[in-house]
């Protein structure tokens, strides 16, 4: 397989180049080297690698390289779990093809369908979007991708999963047989790989081993607690002791989400927090805020488990352990993003060591 050191090796289009530098890219990262040029060969293919290694440049130069920019049809569509997912995923994209007349736009729920279609009946080369607003979109005609030639899932194990299966299958029946189809994400466990024999042709594999999944850069710790109610507590002396950049607080409930806010706001402390009960306009506005740095701490469901990318992240608290293996490695992956540090602490409760062990054994 061809792996390229540089991106100027790559011999991409010149803008895009432009725009790969523009964006502060110098050197390709690991997964970079080697899928940008495999998604170039036109196979399909399944690509796996730690978080915060660049995955979304990676699929997003390519499939800019493979559009055909005389013609005004939707040529690719990446599926992306949640809305903030989505949004920031085409940034990066409308970034990368900064120098090309690249029509791009995202579609997902909770904004006006009315205006999707404004834009997408004006011509649109790239559509980012999630399944359900994307499906909605196909059935209705609004968007037509007779001739899409890349199909790219990001976290393509939480979208192969059980929430997404159904839609996908529906979306799946409109994608062209000779599309390209490219799957990422930071885990893939075997199920998930199993699902893709049904519908991907002969894929090219980029897997990394479960035992190099964890990164360096992030320390973990856990603390154990003998009582739920002594975790709020915790987490306030923790919030007291560390500098912190800014840290993200995971929460398994909604309710939960916004009972430890509710604590905390009322012992002074400034946080804000997010969830799926909130409408579309406020999520957008807490995360800008966040992202922005206005605000320090996010208390949040496993809604920005997955994919969302603040570089000044150093913290990850798990006030409640993560529901399954693959979550624990995404959530504590909004810290240390490309090669940062970040630090994870798990507040862990007598019945969370088992499955705290298990996971310790499994990475
Ligand atoms: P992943 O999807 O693999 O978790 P992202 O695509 O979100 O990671 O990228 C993580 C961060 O790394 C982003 O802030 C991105 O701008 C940065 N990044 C990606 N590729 C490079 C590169 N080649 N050089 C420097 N930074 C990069
Ligand atoms: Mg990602």
């Amino acid at each position: 397989m061809v792996s390229l050191g540089t991106f100027d090796e790559m011999k991409l289009n010149d803008k895009i180049l432009r725009g790969v530098y523009g964006m502060g890219l110098e050197k390709p990262s690991s997964i970079q080297q080697r899928a940008i040029p495999q998604l170039l060969t036109k196979r399909d293919l399944i690509a796996q690698s730690q978080s915060g290694t660049g995955k979304t440049a990676t699929f997003s130069i390519g499939l800019l390289e493979l559009l055909d920019m005389e013609s005004n049809a939707c040529q690719a569509l990446v599926l992306e779990p949640t809305r903030e997912l989505a949004i920031q995923t085409e940034k990066v994209i409308k970034e990368l093809s900064k120098y090309i007349e690249c029509k791009t736009h995202v579609c997902v729920g909770g904004n006006s369908v009315r205006n999707d279609i404004d834009i997408i009946k004006n011509g649109i080369h790239v559509v980012v979007g999630t399944p359900g607003r994307i499906f909605h979109m196909l059935r209705d005609r609004y968007l037509d991708i007779t001739s899409l030639k890349l199909l790219i899932l990001d976290e393509a194990d939480q979208i192969l999963d059980r929430g997404f299966k159904e839609q996908l299958y529906d979306i799946f029946r409109y994608i062209p047989q000779d599309a390209q189809i490219g799957l990422f994400s930071a885990t893939m466990p075997q199920d998930a790989l199993e699902i893709t024999k049904k519908f991907m042709k002969d894929p090219e594999h980029l897997l990394v081993k479960t035992e190099e999944l964890t990164l360096e850069g992030i320390k973990q710790y856990y603390i154990a607690l003998e009582r739920e109610e002594w975790k709020i507590d915790t987490l306030c002396d923790i919030y007291e002791a560390v500098c912190i950049n800014q840290a993200i607080i995971f929460a398994n409930t909604r309710k939960k989400v916004d009972w430890i806010a509710d604590k905390l706001t009322s012992r002074d402390f400034t946080v804000s927090c997010i969830h799926g009960d909130l409408n579309q306009q406020e999520r957008d506005s807490i995360l800008d805020n966040f992202r922005s740095g206005n605000c320090r701490v996010l208390i949040s469901t496993d809604i920005l488990g997955r994919g969302i990318d603040i570089q000044t992240i150093s913290l990850v608290i798990n006030y409640d352990f993560p529901q399954n293996r693959e979550n624990y490695i995404h959530r504590i992956g909004r810290s240390g993003r490309f090669g940062r540090k970040g630090v994870a602490i798990n507040l862990i409760l007598k019945h969370d060591v088992q499955y705290m062990r298990d996971i310790e054994a499994f990475y």
